[in-house]
């Protein structure tokens, strides 16, 4: 493997942790096995390009650690009750008050957009985690947990509303912030980012458990020691987390907006309940803009999956745009950046194409000068997905990369051998990118006709009969839907686009 290894003989991989606002070498808490958990979607409506910008950087991470020779236990829950409308605990449950708009039932609405949610992820090559657990499911360990939390004296009630987390029982509070209880709270009050409530005792505080309106049914809710209700949001990942990967996990990632209250409450209810460090490093990416708004749904600047295949880019174009910029830095999100997306993917396509076609000997001069500048780039690419997932960085190393065997290749000097490495390499960058490059030139394999056709067009070519070399390209395109590219090298076929 290349790379630097860490002192437990694995790649070295560095990460940006929150809670220690650096850049720290990973340490596993058990030797090649990394433990991730990173928080879901809520599915009460289309998954939109932001939350899929998370999953995509997400998926690009475990494929790294994975190229390092880690087994990765990921889990990414699936949210399908108890986020309400507002971080304060306060308004409707998203899945119930969705529900009650197309006149279906939460549960109706959660099977739905989790369907959907994996369709567009896997659509975009993002690959499944290792367990996608659902709220729904766990409810009794939930109540297990605030039960714990109950007997080391963290919660209180809200008559008519909930039971509540006790924030300023828990000396840490808010560590993840890197601000004290006071100054949290005063943030929080500040910035108007969670609203007062005249009965909780701290601004910080959130609903572990909600009991059920007196006067309404819910379509979602269960039976407790508690009272009827439903739980929180922050509890199902503190249970859930605990349940699939233990007390104690490596990795918890999640978009920026959880620093300040969802995060910080996973880590009082977790440590709470056990005493024990809940998580060794926090990951948090940054959002989304489009057209350098936010987005938002008012202005227009807001898109899901669908709307953007509906507008003909594909699922690689979409997939590359998300992962171009690093995590931790906004994307903005524009239809150029699509564009030049589409022709960045071509690059990597075309190079891999002309590569395809070679099958003239080597020569071990220039194999040897090819095999070192792969290895090295290789090595550079690995350094840099290293180095807290630093994409463009990487991305410049594969352009690199390519324009150097176009020349080389112009120029003769890559044989049969040669060209596979070279192959080869593309592949190892797209085991991470994951642009599914090797099905792209699966596309390019044309049926034997077309092989015979271009036979022919060659002949005609040599006799310099272009009427009959441009007929047999149109026939080329219409009946087999395969484009004749004409270059110095000879003609190069191309799948006509989707
Ligand atoms: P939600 O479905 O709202 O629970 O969010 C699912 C994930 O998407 C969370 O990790 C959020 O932090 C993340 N997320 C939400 N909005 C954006 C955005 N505009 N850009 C990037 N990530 C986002
Ligand atoms: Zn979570």
């Amino acid at each position: 493997m290349p790379g630097n290894r860490s002192t437990n003989g694995y790649g070295a991989v560095r990460i940006f942790n929150t809670m220690s606002r650096k850049t720290e070498t990973l340490k596993t808490l058990k030797e090649g096995l990394v433990k991730i958990y990173c928080c879901g979607p809520t599915v009460y409506e289309s998954p939109h390009i932001g939350n899929m910008r998370t999953y995509v950087w997400q998926d690009i991470f475990r494929r790294t650690l994975e190229l390092n020779g880690y087994e990765v236990l990921h889990v990414r829950n699936i949210t399908d009750v108890g986020h309400l409308k507002s971080d304060a605990d306060t308004g409707e449950d998203k899945l119930q008050e969705s529900a009650n708009r197309r006149h279906s039932t939460a549960w109706d609405i959660a099977r739905m957009y989790t369907e959907e949610f994996f369709d567009y992820s896997r659509m975009l090559n993002i690959r499944d985690p290792s367990v996608s657990p659902r709220a729904t499911d766990h409810i009794n360990e939930m109540l297990a947990l605030i039960k714990k939390l109950d007997d080391n004296g963290y919660i209180y009630e809200i008559r008519n509303d909930g039971i509540y987390y006790d924030t300023s029982k828990f000396k840490e509070y808010g560590k993840l912030t890197g601000m004290n209880f006071a100054q949290l709270n005063n943030y929080l009050i500040g910035g108007a980012r969670v609203e007062l409530s005249k009965d909780k005792r701290n601004i910080t505080d959130f609903a572990l458990w909600k009991f059920s309106p007196v006067d309404e049914k819910r379509d979602m809710e269960w039976d407790s020691e508690y009272g009827i209700g439903f739980p929180g949001w922050h509890i199902e990942c503190s249970a859930m987390s605990m349940k699939y990967l233990g007390e104690t996990i490596d990795i918890h990632c999640g978009g920026v907006d959880h620093i300040y209250i969802h995060h910080p409450n996973e880590i009082a209810q977790s440590e709470g309940a056990t005493g024990k460090k809940f998580v060794n490093y926090w990951m948090h990416g940054e959002f989304i803009l489009v057209e350098n708004k936010k987005m938002s749904k008012s202005k227009g600047s807001f898109y899901t999956v669908a709307d953007i295949l509906k507008k003909g880019f594909g699922w690689r174009e979409i997939r590359y745009l998300l992962f171009s910029a690093h995590y931790r830095s906004q994307l903005n999100f524009t239809f150029r950046g699509l564009e030049s997306a589409k022709a960045s993917i071509s690059r990597m396509h075309d190079i891999m194409r002309r590569l395809n076609g070679i099958n003239e000997p080597d020569d071990n001069a220039e194999l040897k000068k090819l095999r070192a500048f792969v290895n090295s780039h290789k090595n550079e690419f690995l350094k840099y997905m290293n180095n807290d997932i630093m994409v463009p960085e990487a991305l410049r190393v594969v352009f690199d990369l390519i324009s150097y065997i176009n020349k080389q290749i112009e120029e003769g000097r890559i044989g049969k051998t040669g060209s596979e490495e070279a192959i080869g390499a593309m592949l190892f960058f797209d085991s991470v990118l994951g642009l599914n490059l090797a099905e792209l030139m699966e596309e390019d394999e044309a049926p034997q006709e077309v092989i015979e056709l271009l036979d022919k067009r060659d002949i005609a070519r040599a006799k310099r009969d272009y009427a009959l070399a441009d007929e047999i390209r149109n026939t080329i395109l219409d009946k087999y839907g395969f484009i004749v590219e004409d270059s110095k090298d000879g003609q190069h076929l191309k799948k006509a686009s989707r």
